[in-house]
């Protein structure tokens, strides 16, 4: 199960929760997505903290720096849920943070210059596009700050 950001073509932010990136992909191309508050059909996903599923067993979490995030970003994650806290808790502790290095990095394991592993970090929406041309998987996840600082 994976959370998406998603932004309408009038700019509300808002969550979605699909099965997997093809299955978002899928409901996008079928339209039927809207937008919660205005029923805009121009759905797309925001990109904050993506992240590459190799596959591979996870590794042994590694605390880093939080990604920058908005202060209306912040704001979404006043009502979060104990079952979305659960999942990115998941997420933070199955992956590696390799922060600004993340493109690069995620190029090394695609190339296997780099041990196949899960790692997060922060790309920008050209980065992540440039990944994702070179057949690359990266998932946009919206992580609240609190529990990127968390420690483990
Ligand atoms: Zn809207």
């Amino acid at each position: 199960m994976i959370v998406f950001d998603l932004t309408c073509g009038n700019d509300h932010s808002f969550e979605g929760w699909f099965a997997s990136a093809a299955d978002f992909d899928r409901q996008q191309q079928a339209t039927q997505l809207n937008c919660p508050l205005c029923g805009n059909t121009t759905v797309h996903k925001g990109l904050q903290a993506p992240y590459v599923n190799t596959g591979s067993a996870p590794q042994a979490p590694q605390r880093g720096k939080p990604a920058p995030k908005s202060a209306a970003a912040a704001a979404q994650y006043t009502n979060i849920g104990a079952e979305v806290t659960r999942l990115i808790e998941h997420l933070i502790a199955s992956t590696e943070d390799v922060g600004n290095e993340f493109p690069e990095e995620a190029r090394k394991i695609h190339y296997q210059e780099a041990p196949e592993r899960h790692i997060r970090g922060n790309a920008s929406r050209e980065e992540v596009e440039e990944l994702r041309d070179e057949g690359i998987e990266v998932v946009a996840v919206p992580v609240p700050r609190h529990l990127m600082d968390k420690p483990h």
